[in-house]
């Protein structure tokens, strides 16, 4: 599902975010990706969705290798691949409905199908009622529940999360997980870079430590193994 062999990732400005990465995720499998700010978290999934391309080494993803992957080719294979930010990046002016249908419309559904799927995918997260109001009349947990919308409403096989919760309050975390927790059930890969000591304790999947642009430790049913 996703492979990386031997990959390195140099910034033009001398950095080295990636130093000689391996891994394999399989399909249906839930990953955290912790370790301290600037190790390299986000550039590692960042090459997941080929936001950022590695400098050398393979990358496959859905049997698509990123590597010689040309840019026109890349919304293709995003088609495949829901992404989750800290900050939502939601469309402020349009509506809860809009910005999860807009991800449809953009690879042509039909209209009925369309409304079908996006009002299925807003009841599962639970904010069918509240479709036709503005992100910005939502609290913060509710907006993330809209971004899970978009990220899943052309059913991709693998959601990559970066820091999905790093915005929210506790409580508000916990209801975001048991989202995840659905997605995956239902055979969805997840790959989500985190800082959230209790969830990653409290919610055992394998964990995957990068530390200075190296995997340090991958561990299935891990700890977070941080304080702080
Ligand atoms: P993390 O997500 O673990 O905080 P990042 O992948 O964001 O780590 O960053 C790893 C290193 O790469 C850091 O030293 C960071 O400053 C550097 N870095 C990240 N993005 C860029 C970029 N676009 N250009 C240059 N350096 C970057």
């Amino acid at each position: 599902m996703i492979e990386m062999k031997d990959v390195y990732k140099k910034y033009p400005n001398g950095v080295t975010a990636a130093n000689g990465i391996n891994v394999h995720i399989g399909a249906g499998e839930f990953v955290y990706v912790v370790g301290p700010s600037g190790a390299g978290k986000s550039t590692f999934i960042k090459m997941m969705y080929r936001e950022e391309r590695a400098t050398t080494g393979t990358i496959t993803v859905n049997g698509i290798n990123l590597s010689t992957l040309k840019n026109r080719q890349v919304p293709i294979f995003r088609r495949n691949i829901g992404v989750v930010f800290q900050d939502f990046k939601l469309l402020n002016s349009v509506s809860v409905y809009d910005n999860v249908a807009f991800a449809m419309e953009v690879i042509e559904e039909q209209p009925s199908a369309i409304r079908k799927r996006v009002l299925e995918t807003l009841d599962l997260v639970g904010l069918k009622h509240k479709a036709r109001m503005l992100p910005t009349e939502l609290s913060g947990g509710e907006q993330q529940r809209v971004s899970i919308a978009r990220s899943i409403v052309n059913s991709p096989k693998v959601v990559i999360a970066d820091e999905p919760t790093g915005n929210l309050d506790p409580e508000t975390s916990w209801g975001i997980m048991k989202i995840f927790e659905e997605i995956n059930l239902r055979g969805t890969t997840i790959v989500m870079a985190t800082h959230n000591k209790d969830i990653v304790n409290g919610i055992k999947h394998r964990v995957i430590a990068v530390e200075s642009g190296k995997i340090t430790r991958d561990q299935q049913k891990g700890e977070y193994g941080y304080e702080g």
